[in-house]
């Protein structure tokens, strides 16, 4: 029986491994820092009268609210199940399966990998260089892609893409390829991203998200901006009812001047405790910060990595192991969380490393 189902299986998904999402990974542990999530809960109203009517397909409320926070036209605005969603809505729409690829530059964010997979869609990977930075030439050179995937700030180095090279390969792919700008992260880093560009750039996207600095990943909400005439084609292609009643609610309130002020002094608040969490790193002989912070995370490397995640496992910390990624052996990510996470990780790793060099 198990074996007829398996030959009923999709061909394409064979080899496929699933995303190991941290809560995939861990569903115990005390202090989560593995997932980038905040440590903020805000509270919200909920209006259950309509609940027995399906939900506007593109919520207005929702539409407007991020159109005019992101300084985008409403029409220039699609909002999904999370950015995941909007990433495999991207692929599913302008990549034909068994005959285009998507390009990425790993390290980085691993759901443009498997969404393509999920759709037989092919990968090209052109690696960052040592510095994080995009390798823009051998980008450039990749003629045969739909979907030039950047992220920026990337997870998980915290690097910012410069702009110049986002430039170069926006005007390079122009009559060629869709170029996705992830800034999941955008509002942990000085720099105002690249919605304000799209009335420039007829091929570009930028993927959005209330996941992070939002406060929000419970109720997956993500926005993807682009022209007028991109947005047309994924409308096609978008579930007919893709965001729940409650999930529209919640996110228009997120959306208001007072919760957009809340964002504001939350991530405020994140970054002094990140600049914190990197000293304390900073400070630690044995380990070394990777990357930059212009994120809610801080990448480093540990010779001993696999005995301290264990350490932190046992004891109820979960923190993101990242040494499989290209060019990032040994490396760790940590969350920024609040004061008491911050405070016990930190005590952690030091008892971790007292403890070795008694023994
Ligand atoms: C977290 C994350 C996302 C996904 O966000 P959701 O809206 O929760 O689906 C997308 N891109 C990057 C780089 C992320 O880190």
């Amino acid at each position: 029986m198990a074996n007829m189902i398996e030959t009923l299986l999709n061909r394409h998904l064979h080899a496929l491994r699933p995303y190991e999402s941290a809560r995939r990974l861990f569903s115990g542990g005390q202090d989560w820092l593995n997932a980038n999530e905040s440590p903020y809960a805000n509270t919200y109203d909920l209006d259950a009268s309509t609940f027995n009517r399906y939900p506007d397909c593109q919520p207005e409320a929702v539409i407007n609210g991020y159109a005019n926070y992101a300084g985008v036209k409403k029409e220039q605005v699609i909002t999904t199940r999370g950015a995941d969603e909007g990433i495999e809505l991207l692929i599913r729409t302008f990549c034909t399966p068994g005959e285009d690829n998507i390009l990425i530059c790993p390290p980085t964010y691993g759901m443009y990998a498997i969404s393509a997979e999920t759709c037989n869609v092919g990968i090209k990977s052109v690696p960052l260089k040592a510095d994080f930075s995009l390798d823009v030439n051998a980008i450039c050179q990749q003629d045969d892609v739909n979907l030039v995937f950047i992220c920026s700030p990337n997870n998980p180095t915290g690097t910012l893409v410069d702009a110049d090279d986002i430039r170069q390969i926006l005007t390079h792919f122009r009559d060629k390829a869709i170029v996705v700008v992830d800034e999941a992260y955008i509002e942990f880093a000085s720099d105002v991203g690249w919605a304000r560009e799209i009335d420039n750039y007829p091929n570009l996207v930028v993927l959005r998200t209330l996941s992070k600095a939002f406060a929000l990943a419970g109720i997956r909400c993500g926005f993807t901006l682009a022209n007028e005439n991109i947005i047309a084609f994924l409308m096609k292609v978008i579930a007919p009812y893709p965001v729940p009643a409650p999930v529209a609610q919640i996110a228009s309130q997120a959306l208001s001047s007072r919760g957009i002020e809340l964002v504001q002094s939350q991530v405020a608040q994140l970054n002094q405790q990140r600049a914190s969490l990197a000293s304390a790193i900073e400070e630690n002989a044995e380990l070394e910060i990777i990357g930059s912070a212009n994120a809610n995370f801080i990448l480093f490397r540990c010779e001993q990595k696999d005995a301290l995640m264990q350490y932190l496992v046992e004891n109820g910390m979960l923190i993101r192991d990242q040494s499989k990624q290209p060019g990032l052996s040994n490396c760790l990510r940590a969350t920024v969380g609040n004061d008491a996470q911050q405070k016990r990780l930190i005590d952690l790793i030091t008892t971790f490393f007292t403890d070795r060099r008694a023994a």
